[in-house]
């Protein structure tokens, strides 16, 4: 059992500031959250399959989580996702989603949302909803069985599907998020895309990002997007639409099935101009940048004092030193453009 339980009677309402504005003149207002760095999946791109994850004793607790987010919130924060690593494998992970759900009871918080290989969701999908999560994010790269297991490693097709099935009937909107990479699914992105529009699902591509070191060559792996929409665009018609969730993706609506498909290019069209986020991690590390190795301890200033006060000066500084954003490089030559993997980050 977790030893989080909140009480959620006597937690005040927050007030909050102006927001939270960096050098660039961007209002910082998207936390994402890495709730733990561990995986029951070991996607290829992602994962070393023989990772060495941090000792649970590293990781703040969950009700340390609560008030970290907490006061982004007050901050300014008005969307916060969860991920990981895989946030579902978190014990006591639902808690949290329940006590940050007040946020959005109160209107502090606009969207509460999660990041998930689909591995467990078919557990916590009702839980979800109830707690005031409306969409989330189902990471899937392949529809085929075998295929599934070689990326995921250690995955099977069959619990994304029951998660997804779950989900819908949870009443939570789905999008399906698929890393494009070549040779491996840069076939099957379009059925894919058919089959998500069909089910009701938007549908994102990604690019592979050097992150981390990984057991493969990044250089075998990465297929740009240009690429994937000019096949795309021999077939279909791709309607630019100004959707946003908030995060960095650029939506098309195709006219052939009536759906929602977003691309994620970090690598060939840099969108860090509009950026609005910044990432923690699970031991409380703040990235201001997915793609930069500069950081900001937030456990000590969290720990240091019951108020909040040195925590929030913290954050401001931190925010005055946003990177202005990425330089990502793939080439047999370099090694990773950042050392930690997007499980450490969170994706
Ligand atoms: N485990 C959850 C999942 O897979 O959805 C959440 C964390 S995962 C790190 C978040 C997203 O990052 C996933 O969609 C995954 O495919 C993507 N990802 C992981 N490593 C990546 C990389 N090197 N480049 C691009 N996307 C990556
Ligand atoms: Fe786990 Fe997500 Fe990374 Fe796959 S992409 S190994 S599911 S954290």
């Amino acid at each position: 059992m977790s030893d989080f339980i909140p009480d959620l009677n006597k937690i005040e309402p927050i007030s909050q500031t102006n927001g939270m504005l960096d050098p660039f003149g961007r209002m910082v207002s998207y936390l994402r959250v890495s709730v733990t760095d561990r995986c029951d999946f070991r996607c290829v791109y992602c994962m070393a399959e023989d990772m060495t994850f941090l000792p649970k004793k590293d990781l703040l607790t969950l009700e340390e989580l609560d008030r970290l987010c907490t006061v982004f919130i007050e901050k300014g924060v008005k969307k916060l996702r969860l991920t990981g690593g895989e946030p579902l494998v978190r014990r006591g992970i639902m808690e949290l989603v329940r006590s940050l759900g007040r946020h959005l009871d109160s209107g502090a918080l606009e969207e509460l949302t999660l990041t998930t290989n689909g591995s467990q969701l078919h557990r916590f999908a009702d839980e979800l909803y109830d707690c005031g999560v409306r969409r989330v994010n189902v990471s899937l790269d392949t529809l085929d069985a075998d295929k599934f297991a070689k990326i995921t490693r250690w995955g099977r097709l069959e619990q994304v599907m029951n998660s997804l099935e779950a989900a819908k009937k949870a009443g939570l909107q789905v999008k399906i998020n698929a890393v494009a990479l070549k040779d491996v699914n840069e076939h099957e992105l379009e059925p894919m895309m058919q089959w998500a529009h069909g089910e009701g699902y938007d549908f994102t591509v990604i690019e592979t990002m050097p992150l981390g070191e990984i057991d493969e060559d990044r250089t075998d792996q990465y297929l740009p997007l240009s690429l994937v929409r000019q096949r795309l665009e021999g077939k279909y018609s791709l309607l630019p639409i100004p959707y946003k969730t908030g995060g960095p993706a650029r939506y098309v609506k195709v006219e052939e099935t009536g759906g929602r498909m977003g691309f994620i290019t970090p690598m060939t069209h840099n969108f860090c101009e509009s950026c609005n986020r910044v990432r923690l991690t699970c031991t409380g590390t703040l990235f201001m940048c997915l793609g930069q190795e500069d950081a900001a301890d937030l456990r000590v200033p969290l720990r240091e004092s019951e108020g909040n006060e040195l925590l929030s000066n913290a954050i401001d500084e931190a925010i005055l030193r946003k990177p202005k954003g990425h330089d990502f490089i793939i080439d047999r030559t370099s090694k990773p453009s950042v050392g930690r993997h997007m499980s450490t980050t969170g994706g």
